[in-house]
């Protein structure tokens, strides 16, 4: 069985990629099994897919522990504990990370179990969709290549299966990407793990945990400020101070309430907490905030 975990944030599409890889390998003649986890937070909160792909009939269940192949749809995620990308990889997990880095500095820097197969799926989401945000059939395609079970028409024909709502300009768009994606990548060779090796029993017994047990109970108050949710941020707003007015409209639509008013009078954000979500440069009237990419951005020395 070959288990792949595809990891992004809400609104990257990581659902819909588990889902066109899973059509793809049962157009393929194989058994498959996709399914997405995620809890009540919104776009930008880490977001986890699984797929499975057997040529037997599938009785395993849950999520996946030891995934064969894992994809990182957003880099800045390596470094979210609480979204864990990595967890349970070992040296049989081939590591694919949507990252213009230098694969070995990026094991070292993060460290990875692996060398990581690094690639620009943002770059070629831009060119082909005019949307860097949006990866789902940029990284089933390369999930999809890398396990060398696919046939490119298999592939296409399940981007036009599970993308057949959108309109056809937009889904000719899709299926150039895919192609291209397809184009650009090897395939790997994955090692069969033993059997025993990945779970004590091909079928899974789940057992009935008590409520309190499944789910974090929260009893202290006021503690949402602990949570800092800036390094969910894909895109960095930046206040030109030379263009803004001080207005405060990108204070009044900012939907997490993240800007506030500096001592001067002046919209200051905090970037602890801004999900990125871009909305204050969309509403602010002097065009005077920038939208950079967080992974470019350096922190100045003090
Ligand atoms: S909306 Fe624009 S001009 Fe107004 S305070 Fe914010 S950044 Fe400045
Ligand atoms: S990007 Fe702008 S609107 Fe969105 S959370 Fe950050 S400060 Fe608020």
């Amino acid at each position: 069985m070959l288990r792949v975990r595809l990891h992004g944030r809400g609104g990257q599409g990581i659902k819909t990629a588990s889902q066109v890889l899973g059509t793809a390998a049962f157009l393929s003649g194989f058994q498959a099994q996709d399914f997405p986890l995620y809890g009540a937070e919104r776009r930008g909160a880490p977001i986890v897919a699984f797929t499975r792909i057997d040529k037997e009939p599938i009785l395993e269940r849950g999520p996946i522990a030891i995934p064969d192949l894992i994809l990182v749809g957003d880099e800045t995620l390596l470094e979210d504990s609480q979204a864990a990308p990595i967890c349970g990889a070992d040296a049989l997990t081939t590591l694919l990370v949507n990252s213009e880095k230098d694969p070995k500095d990026l094991r070292e820097k993060q460290l990875l179990p692996t060398v990581p197969v690094t690639f620009e799926l943002t770059k070629l989401c831009l060119k082909h969709l005019n949307a860097g945000m949006i990866l789902s059939t940029a990284l089933a395609a390369a999930a999809a290549r890398l396990t060398g079970m696919i046939p490119l028409e298999n592939l296409i024909e399940a981007v036009e299966i599970e993308l057949a709502d959108i309109p056809p300009e937009k889904l000719r768009k899709n299926l150039d990407l895919v192609r291209e994606v397809f184009e650009l990548l090897d395939p790997v060779v994955f090692k069969e793990r033993e059997e025993g090796e990945y779970s004590p029993s091909r079928l899974m017994i789940l057992e009935q945990k008590e409520v309190r047990d499944a789910a974090p109970l929260i009893t202290a108050t006021g503690n949402m400020n602990l949570r800092k949710t800036g390094n969910w941020r894909i895109h960095r707003p930046e206040i030109d101070f030379e263009e803004c007015n001080h207005c405060m409209i990108c204070y009044a639509r900012c939907p997490e309430g993240v800007i506030k008013e500096d001592v001067e009078g002046k919209p200051e954000i905090d970037y602890d907490h801004c999900k990125g979500c871009m909305i204050c440069a969309q509403e602010c009237p002097k065009h005077a905030i920038k939208t950079l990419w967080e992974m470019d951005y350096e922190p100045q020395s003090q």
